[in-house]
């Protein structure tokens, strides 16, 4: 960020990262000593992280789209398979099952959270079997910080486990978020263990996200046999040990005459990626897990102050809509305002409300426009009918959310909004 102008109101982006010296000083660390990639950093952050969520393994990776391409590749989903993906996120969880050969089954979101329900679910999944696709996967997305509903009879994990799927859940906006259901509190990214067809969790820890790599990514759960294939596909596909219980295909070439595995030896039993995290961003995004639950605090503060401010601007502006089954760690503000009724009142379309809160120093975003929506989908699926996600999209702004506002920022978001829609 530039320096402010003296007298003038620093800018506000939508989201921004918090680096602290803590931070710097591991990353440097890192550079003095003899791994730059996949070294003890990596090790560690994996550790570190399957223990905050609960996860019996975590894979660490290059980004959240790297994330999103091993779940899908370990599930062993291709050609001829389709992956119910709701509208309302980012390109990335579509593309990814399109990377591995598959279709894409676009469900609707309810239009106030965001989130993909069992209903929209189930009505994507009938489409999908009615077009000829094998449905392999629910991949449902823990929008802005809530979960989609997982747990219960009325959860996607139920759903999932009736129907023979997998589950890939998109929890790269949900690190440190909570499920609350059945009096248990799980945290997002354990693993869902009443999926046979297997389970797994993606997070992203680019700059805008809760906690930062520059660029990274992970995928966690708690089958260690799907673990194992994610952990091999993130690396060429290279197997220099043998997970407990499985065997080297070729024991002439691998072993030696005492029956010691060739030290230079390794197996490829299926061609992988290098989708490898390296120890500088590990240094970086371990450091800031340590501060995990400072910042989703102050994020939960400035949600609260933003429900607050915003009450006086109702019915027009809407804080996000709260669902009970979560306690979430927020990752954006995404308010929901009503545009239409702003520009029937002489007031701005939303281009030209972004434009002057611009002018006034403030950063917006629209998350997100329906992926189903994008030129390629449309050609390749014509133009499908998801109501709650082009509703969602009218509403929705993200409003600033970093842990450094100031508690101050938020009236200054709060008054400029209320200026502007005017
Ligand atoms: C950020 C994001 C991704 C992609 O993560 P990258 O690290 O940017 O590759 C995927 N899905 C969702 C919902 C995201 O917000």
């Amino acid at each position: 960020m530039a320096d402010p102008v003296p007298g003038e109101l620093p800018f506000l982006p939508y989201g921004r990262q918090s680096v602290e010296e803590e931070d710097i000083a591991a990353v440097a660390a890192v550079l003095r000593g003899d791994w730059l990639t996949q070294g003890p950093a990596v090790t560690a952050f994996e550790r570190a992280l399957a223990a905050r969520v609960g996860a019996a393994d975590a894979v660490a990776c290059a980004n959240g789209t790297a994330a999103l391409r091993l779940a899908y590749a370990a599930l062993g989903i291709g050609p001829g398979d389709a992956v119910v993906v709701p509208s309302n996120t980012f390109l990335a969880t579509a593309s990814a099952a399109r990377h591995a050969g598959a279709e894409v089954a676009f469900a609707d979101v309810d239009p106030d959270s965001g989130l993909m329900g069992v209903a929209e679910a189930e009505a994507a999944i009938a489409r999908a079997r009615k077009a000829g696709w094998r449905v392999r996967a629910l991949a449902p997305v823990h929008y802005a910080g809530q979960t989609a509903q997982m747990t219960g009879a009325a959860g996607l994990a139920a759903l999932a486990q009736a129907e023979g799927l997998a589950l890939v859940e998109d929890a790269c906006h949900a690190i440190g978020t909570v499920d609350l259901s059945e009096g248990c509190e799980t945290p997002v990214g354990a693993g869902r263990a009443e999926v046979e067809a297997g389970s797994l969790a993606v997070f992203s820890f680019h700059p805008v996200k809760t906690i930062a790599a520059g660029e990274g990514g992970a995928v966690t759960g708690g089958d260690p046999a799907l673990m194992a294939r994610v952990r091999r596909l993130c690396n060429h596909g290279m197997m220099r040990v043998p997970e407990p219980g499985e065997d080297f295909a070729d024991p002439d070439a691998a072993l030696d005459a005492e029956g010691n595995t060739n030290p230079w030896y390794y197996e490829m039993a299926e061609p992988g990626f290098n989708h490898r995290l390296s120890d500088i961003h590990a240094a970086l995004v371990l450091s800031q897990l340590g501060r995990l639950d400072r910042l989703i605090e102050r994020r939960a503060r400035l949600m609260a102050l933003y429900a607050e401010r915003l009450a006086p601007l109702a019915p027009l502006v809407r804080p996000p809509a709260l669902v009970p089954w979560c306690r979430p760690a927020w990752h954006l503000c995404a308010a929901r305002i009503d545009f239409d009724a702003a520009l029937d009142a002489g007031g701005r379309t939303r281009s030209a409300v972004m434009t002057a809160l611009r002018g006034l120093g403030i950063g917006t975003q629209v998350h997100y426009i329906p992926v189903h929506r994008q030129p390629y989908w449309r050609r390749r699926y014509g133009d499908l009918a998801l109501p709650g996600a082009m509703t969602h999209y009218a509403h929705t702004l993200s409003l600033p959310l970093f842990p450094a506002m100031a508690d101050g920022d938020v009236d200054r978001v709060a008054a400029a909004l209320e200026r502007v829609l005017s």
